[in-house]
């Protein structure tokens, strides 16, 4: 399946070839062409899996050829819950609208506000923005919603945790009824439903669902190690292996700043990307470790969402994070894109509960290697066999990314914000496997 067979328009399919995409992922596969119809969707998927072009190309094609949007307004809503998510979805318009005339703005907290201002000034086709800024600008009268004719709402999940759904809530208040939404999310809680079912007519539902191939892709292993000795462990690795472009993760801001200063005194370059970083802070380490200035970024669980560094060789959790599903979206981090990875866990004996927690989510046995040198004095407890355990109420399948190009599964309920029957067992909704040049239609 190519990019052809999707109803593309030729100025898109040229911007696509031009980024050096031959083959659509089946995000992509089975979203655009619900869009290009005009249809409310829900979808699961998460970063890494191409979604954002599963938006943005369709969204693009329809706003192609119209007459300029009136002044402070925008005709296409993408709210993110990040700022650098917004930053990239922006970057994403600009690459794949190259060849055609469609404005785009992007707007979020924790920069001047009046730069915004002035840009909304004339009007744009699509604003990506984040809650809060939007609710500023909308209450300053900068922008005005009546000529809004989709929303999408990217990363619901994350929205949620991070308290953004009362904002969203008001957003969707404000807007017109009449209009095309789409709905993202990594998975579908309750919660979740609860906002599709009043923010969709009649969504196609689109569940790209190879949820454990990220588990079975990336390379996973622990290292038991005391907990006072994982930064030399760390800084041993790094040079040991020579390893370039590291992302470790750290539960908290703290721990992050001080893991860089620690890294620092080792001569290992390291840059910290937290919740407390400003939004210029944020981009200068973003930038220097993409760039290689720095080899180490050590990251925050909420800070690292939506970051879109591709193929990173290695993540290491410097820490597990207390959420067991943080795990699988910290080593999704690795392995993208189709690309083999290798995450790695320095794990000491307090961290007995958060590993059992995480085997029992992946449903397997994380393959544990002492390091010479670095043998811990307090022993973790060895795993339980995950098969034998009983099944807990929320053993749920992680989400994960696959391979592109592979096949996979996704799932179209049309017309129903909440599928029935869900599984008793496991509390998901039972998926069912689809070739990926199945198209989805409701
Ligand atoms: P996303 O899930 O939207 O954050 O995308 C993840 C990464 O995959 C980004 O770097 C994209 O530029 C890249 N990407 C998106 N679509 C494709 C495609 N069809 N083939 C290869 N890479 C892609």
């Amino acid at each position: 399946m190519t990019f052809n067979n999707l109803g593309l328009i030729e100025p898109i399919l040229r911007a696509v070839e031009e980024k050096g995409y031959s083959t659509p992922s089946p995000i992509q596969l089975a979203t655009i062409p619900v869009v290009l119809e005009g249809k409310d969707l829900m979808a699961s998927a998460q970063t890494g899996t191409g979604k954002t072009a599963a938006f943005v190309l369709p969204m693009l094609q329809q706003l192609n050829g119209r007459q300029r949007v009136q002044g402070g307004r925008a005709r296409v809503l993408i709210i993110t819950p990040t700022r650098e998510l917004a930053a990239q979805i922006q970057a994403n318009i600009q690459t794949y609208g190259k060849h055609l005339n469609v404005s785009s703005a992007v707007v979020f907290g924790g920069v001047n506000v009046n730069p915004q201002i002035k840009q909304l000034r004339r009007g744009v086709d699509i604003l990506v923005a984040t809650p809060g800024r939007l609710l500023d600008l909308f209450q300053q009268k900068a922008i005005r919603f009546d000529s809004i004719e989709a929303l999408v709402l990217d990363e619901a999940d994350r929205m949620l945790d991070m308290g953004f759904i009362p904002d969203i809530r008001r957003i969707q208040s404000l807007l017109p009824k009449n209009k095309q939404s789409l709905l993202f999310s990594a998975t579908f809680s309750d919660e979740i439903r609860k906002l599709a079912r009043t923010m969709l007519h009649q969504p196609a539902e689109i569940d790209v669902a190879p949820r454990n191939t990220t588990v079975e892709r990336i390379r996973q292993r622990i290292h038991p190690v005391d907990k006072s000795r994982k930064t030399q462990l760390l800084s041993h690795l790094i040079r040991e292996n020579q390893w370039v472009q590291v992302l470790v993760f750290s539960r908290t801001k703290h721990g992050a700043n001080r893991l860089v200063k620690e890294l620092g005194k080792a001569n290992i370059r390291a840059v910290a990307i937290h919740g407390n970083k400003s939004q210029a802070q944020r981009t200068r380490a973003l930038a220097d470790f993409k760039h290689g200035k720095v080899d180490v970024m050590v990251a925050t669980d909420i800070a690292a969402r939506g970051i879109d560094i591709v193929q990173l060789p290695h993540v290491i959790n410097f820490d597990l994070p207390n959420v067991p599903e943080d795990y699988v979206h910290r080593i999704g981090r690795t392995g993208r894109a189709g690309n083999e990875g290798e995450a790695i866990s320095l794990v000491s004996a307090d961290e007995t509960k958060q590993l059992r927690d995480i085997e029992r989510l992946i449903k397997r046995n994380l393959e544990r290697q002492e390091v010479e040198g670095f043998e811990p004095g307090h022993q973790l407890p060895a795993s339980r066999p995950v098969g034998l355990e009983k099944k807990s109420r929320n053993n749920r399948k992680p989400e994960a990314h696959g391979k592109w190009g592979t096949k996979s599964g996704y799932r179209n309920r049309g017309n129903q914000a909440d599928p029935k029957p869900r599984s008793k067992k496991t509390g998901v909704a039972p998926a069912w496997n689809a070739s990926e040049n199945q198209r989805a239609v409701s």
